[in-house]
């Protein structure tokens, strides 16, 4: 299978997608990394289809090893029982959440432990497996031996934690007789993995090979039977990142399904930083060994630290997305999310941090610009969309900014920032706050020459609420329909396609009668605590 020369895209970031978040790793409930993966990648296929592009994305749960066994184990359950309710709750989160992917990968599905079983049944016959004595410092966090650039004062950098000394028999697969070749492959596509900062990393991973070398792939049965057999070695089961990077093969449709190829050929993976090292270098390889191209391109995303430290499970700072939902609506966590982290940097969640953006962007500005142009209109125009009249600079500016924010959106979308495309919406609701402001219909409408521009200004106002209600469809799908119902146009977003729709600027048919509803972001007041 060959992929097409390179991104030929007429429009970037237009095209077909299939997209996946990491198959999740199933030892607690989800938090908030994993909520800020999976609603990127839900709000990428939501645009993509908004554009009339075919969009396919893929979650999923990653289920053996070491670490499950223990976490089982403190629950006093067998490995089987716990991850197939951690899983569950995976599931059962997104749905309740309204993010549905159209694959949900289990590690443990037996579709996927026969494709992981037939592929290392391949790798083994070409000769990228061999069988050798290991010596070394194991860390159950990492599930991996260490190297000495993993260690800080003897404790493993990631985990805190005293690696142990293992000697064990290992199968390894010799991925490092293709580093040349990736290496070339990364500098030859720029874009393969983004942002900038992560390919460099990868690429600095590749220069300094004492870091890398082959990599195990099998543990003993002895040590830990909760894995996919190795069908050449029952005796051993496989490296949990060998099984689980291949569930992205699995949930695709892998080898069967006839959908599969061109799902292939425009794959995106979406990762947080910490598991670059997988899918930069090991990935790219073992699909060279597969006889697939690389995937298409790799996001990689910063960390979300709570109180000032990295979300881990030990620190018990995790941030449940149900407890965030029922506190402050899912679409304010959401926005907050998507907003608050520039793709690739790290960012800070609190609760104060949470209510400070959702009271200025939401409430104060969006949610102020639908409550008060719905509510003039209700009061002067008999609450419907009037029919402008005498247009004039003014109006026009505002039109163009549609426009202009569509393509920044578009722009940013294109380039997976969307923080920015939200920034951009936002600044178009800024930029018809300030002219309602200017125009200020509420003082035209006691004048005796004033009911044309409280037309013109209002018809312009309820203009701009339509494109925002279609630029934000695939953000905050349910604040979109929610303007969309307010205006009147409940099926506004039903089978929009954009860019058009957005720069449609007269579309919304003057008459139509409006539904103010009840406000669309109430502002957040936090509870103060002694
Ligand atoms: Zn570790």
């Amino acid at each position: 299978m060959k992929r097409s020369a390179d991104p030929a895209d007429p429009t970037p970031g237009a095209g077909p997608l299939y997209v996946t978040t990491p198959i999740y790793y199933a030892n607690a409930a989800p938090h908030i990394g994993h909520t800020y993966t999976t609603v990127v990648a839900d709000t990428l296929v939501r645009w993509r289809r908004l554009l009339g592009a075919d969009a396919f994305s893929v979650s999923g749960t990653d289920e053996h090893g070491e670490k499950m066994v223990e976490a089982a184990a403190t629950r006093g359950v067998a490995p089987a029982a716990f991850t197939a309710e951690i899983s569950a709750t995976f599931q059962q989160t997104w749905a309740e959440l309204g993010i549905a992917p159209d694959a949900f990968v289990r590690t443990t599905d037996p579709t996927h432990t026969r494709n992981v079983q037939a592929i290392l049944q391949r790798v083994w016959e070409a000769g990228w497996i061999e069988q050798r004595e290991y010596d070394g410092l194991y860390c159950i966090g990492c599930e991996r031996f260490l190297t000495e650039r993993d260690l800080v004062d003897g404790l493993c950098r990631d985990h805190e934690r005293a690696p142990e000394p293992r000697r064990e028999s290992n199968y390894f697969f010799r991925m490092s007789r293709e580093f040349d070749w990736l290496r070339d492959h990364i500098e030859r596509h720029p874009e393969f993995i983004t942002p900038e900062r992560y390919r460099n990393e990868a690429l600095a991973m590749l220069r300094d090979e004492s870091g890398l070398g082959d990599l195990s792939i099998s543990r003993p049965k002895s040590r830990l039977a909760w894995g996919v057999e190795l069908p050449f070695d029952p005796e051993h089961v496989c490296y949990v990142w060998f099984d689980a990077l291949i569930s992205y093969l699995t949930g695709a449709g892998y080898p069967d399904d006839p959908a599969f190829a061109a799902r292939w050929d425009v794959v995106e993976h979406l990762i947080g930083k910490d598991i670059l090292k997988p899918h930069a270098i090991f990935w790219p390889i073992m699909l060279k060994t597969i006889g697939l191209p690389p995937y298409r391109r790799l996001h990689v995303h910063g960390y979300w630290n709570v109180d000032n430290r990295k979300v881990s499970k030990s620190l018990g700072n995790m941030v449940s997305p149900l407890a965030m939902r029922d506190r402050y609506g899912f679409e304010a966590f959401r926005y907050f999310l998507l907003r608050e982290m520039s793709f690739g940097l790290d960012a800070g969640f609190s609760e104060e941090a949470l209510a400070s953006r959702v009271n200025a962007d939401l409430a104060n500005n969006l949610g102020n610009l639908v409550s008060r142009t719905l509510n003039l209109v209700a009061k002067w125009c008999d609450g419907r969309v009037p029919a402008p009249e005498n247009e004039g600079d003014a109006e026009h500016a505002v039109a163009a900014a549609a426009v202009a924010t569509t393509d920044a959106v578009a722009h940013a979308m294109a380039t997976l920032r969307p923080h920015d495309a939200l920034a951009a919406i936002l600044d178009l609701a800024s930029t018809v706050n300030r002219y309602l402001d200017t125009q200020a219909p509420w003082k035209a409408a006691k004048q005796p020459d004033g009911e044309a521009r409280v037309r013109t200004s209002l018809a312009t106002a309820c203009r701009g609420l339509r494109a925002l209600a279609l630029l934000l469809a695939a953000f905050l799908p349910n604040a979109a329909q929610g303007i969309a119902e307010r205006l009147g146009v409940p099926d506004l977003l039903a089978d929009a396609r954009l860019p058009d729709a957005a720069q449609a600027w007269d579309a919304l048919a003057p008459g139509t009668r409006i539904d103010k509803g009840a406000a669309l972001f109430p502002r957040i007041e936090l509870r103060t605590e002694d």
